[in-house]
């Protein structure tokens, strides 16, 4: 395919506001694609090289791009600066310098494979590498395919495309029905790589999506949590349960091939250089040839054995100097779940055999340790564990159901977890993605925002419906730097996933994750999440965000529309009782 094709299915998507047509845009981009370019294919429009796991980065700034721009266009660099100074966007700016430009024909091939090797460049000189390899790459460049290019390097070509519509889009295009979505998504829970689910497809249809099974060095979709109001739910929901305390510090999918260790984060990043300590105790406490396991880890004082909050922990977060930190705060990593052994996918097993197995699998020493466990059918007994967990400092427990598989990907009631709640309050905070802001009046006015509209994830259409507009719980600074990086990825109309009533001044694409607190969850007219035929949604009462942004999370891990209507229905429980 030629990159210029490319380019004008990015315009179409650009440009649309509603996600059916995304999805008609995308099963008609996968059909003309041959099983080649389908990976690039599928990276690129998701602003990417390669999934985030390789943690592969084009490391290119605006500097250096305004630099390759003014080779490819021979013109000065300070030319190309005053341009940029006016448009704000080296893609708008690479366009307009190189108007006038047939360009060369470039397939989408040539330019991934230039894109790669630009990112791979390493060591000495690398930078004048970089730089010299992307000017070729401009100056073959038609005026369309630069701005894309230009953006596409800066990390700011951010098209909006979610991964349930490729999903969906890929089981049409390449399998001949929507209906092969689930097939799809089993086969992305395992393997984290849209890319190598495309290729497949188109490969070997849904012989070769069924042969897509866990691998090490590819991360496992994270299960996740249902909650509920208390431990007499979950012994009615689930009955017997295994109960292990839910720790709060940095969940870790370590995945082991021989003396090669990689970790692997909540939201399937590569973590592992923060974590040398857990490297070498993997090395040395784990019992196998090949294993993915995941587990919680935490710093803790050595002197008392006790664990630190995770505003301690959180410090291993940093590029410098992490071998020193952690001698200082050592961590602990509480192992919970196995997901893979030897050959062996082990997610499709019960808790209680995977459990077992893993507990076998890791030899007694101090960093490594199984996490602590109960099995009780008993809302009493569970009670107690729970009081005596938040009395240790901890969040509270997840309940387990010990005959449950690992449910790649989703979150179910195969695991419910029950935190500490503050009377009078919603019991949990929820995780709301954001699509636009408010400039707002009074004080804040200065700041040139003064809002925020915050949306709940739709899975089932793969939208983003609004709940709340949240002023407060930010600080000065805060509001400062949110109206920089929303600014950065400011869109001029509302994105083809967001479903609002309301109009933000600035729509802004789905990227940012807050958590946010309220004091109840109300019927409200104004918002489209969990909205019924007369249009009545749901909103948050008081809603004020705790934090700041959430690295962890992506758009798609905030709280979905069912989870405001479960915690409604709770809320309403509980004031009945
Ligand atoms: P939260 O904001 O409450 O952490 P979340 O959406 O990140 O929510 P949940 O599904 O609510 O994730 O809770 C699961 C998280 O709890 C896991 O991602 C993991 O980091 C942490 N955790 C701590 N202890 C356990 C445990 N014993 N089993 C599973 N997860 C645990």
């Amino acid at each position: 395919m030629r990159f210029q094709d490319l380019v004008t299915v990015f315009e179409r998507l650009e440009a649309t506001t509603k996600r059916l047509e995304m999805f008609e845009i995308l099963a008609d981009l996968f059909r003309q694609t041959t099983p080649d370019e389908i990976a690039p294919i599928i990276y690129m429009s998701q602003g990417q090289l390669l999934p985030a796991f390789h943690g592969l980065e084009l490391g290119m700034s605006e500097k250096l791009l305004t630099r390759a721009l003014a080779q490819a266009a021979q013109r000065a660099p300070e030319d190309v600066l005053a341009h940029f100074k006016g448009t704000g966007d080296l893609g708008t700016t690479a366009e307009a310098l190189l108007a006038g430009r047939k360009g060369k024909g470039l397939t989408v091939t040539q330019v991934y494979t230039e894109l790669l090797r630009i990112a791979r460049t390493s060591g000495e000189g690398s930078v004048e590498k970089k730089l010299c390899n992307l000017a070729d790459l401009l100056a073959l460049a038609s005026p369309s395919e630069a701005k894309y290019i230009a953006r596409f390097v800066l990390g700011r070509l951010r098209l909006g495309v979610g991964d349930a519509t490729v999903l969906e889009a890929l089981a049409l295009a390449k399998l001949g029905s929507r209906e092969f979505k689930p097939d799809l998504e089993r086969a992305y829970n395992l393997c984290s790589d849209l890319g190598r689910v495309g290729e497949a497809a188109s490969k070997g249809g849904r012989e070769a999506i069924a042969r897509i099974t866990a691998q090490v060095g590819y991360p496992i979709r994270m299960a996740l949590c249902e909650r509920v109001p208390g431990p007499e739910e979950i012994i009615a929901k689930i009955g017997r349960c295994a109960v292990e305390p839910k720790l709060d510090g940095f969940r870790c999918q370590i995945h082991k091939d021989g003396e090669r260790v990689e970790i692997f984060s909540r939201n399937l990043e590569r973590t592992t250089p923060m974590f040398p300590d857990l490297v070498e105790a993997v090395k040395r406490q784990v019992r196998a040839r090949e294993i993915i396991f995941e587990g919680e880890a935490l710093a803790f004082d050595e002197g008392t054995g006790e664990l630190l909050p995770f505003q301690t922990t959180i410090q291993r977060k940093r590029k410098h100097g992490v071998e020193d930190h952690a001698k200082e705060f050592p961590l602990k990593l509480f192992a919970f779940d196995l997901l893979y052994v030897d050959g062996e996918d082990w997610t499709p097993r019960p808790y209680r055999e995977r459990r077992a197995e893993l507990v076998a699998r890791i030899a007694k020493d101090t960093v490594i340790e199984p996490a602590e466990m109960e099995e009780t059918d008993d809302a009493a007994r569970l009670r107690v564990i729970f009081e005596s967990a938040i009395a240790r400092g901890l969040e509270g427990i997840v309940a387990k159901r010990p005959d449950s598989p690992y449910a790649a990907g989703a979150r179910n009631f195969n695991w419910i977890k029950l935190k500490r709640s503050y009377k009078g309050e919603l019991s949990d905070t929820v995780d709301l993605c954001l699509v636009g802001y408010f400039r707002g009046g009074g004080k804040r006015a200065r700041f040139g925002i003064g809002a925020v509209l915050a949306a709940a994830y739709d899975p089932v259409s793969d939208s983003f419906k609004t709940v709340s507009r949240i002023g407060t719980g930010f600080s000065d600074e805060e509001w400062v730097q949110l109206r920089e990086r929303l600014d950065e990825i400011a869109v001029a109309h509302k994105p083809a996933r967001v479903e609002s009533k309301m109009e933000p001044d600035v729509w802004v694409q789905p990227m940012y994750v807050v958590t946010v607190a309220a004091d109840e969850i109300t019927r409200s007219p104004l918002h489209t999440c969990g909205a019924d035929a007369e249009g009545i949604g749901y909103a948050l009462r008081f809603p004020r965000v705790q934090g700041f942004l959430r690295a962890d999370k992506r758009p798609e891990d905030a709280n979905t529309v069912q989870d405001i209507i479960a915690l409604y229905e709770q809320q309403r429980r509980v004031k009945l009782e």
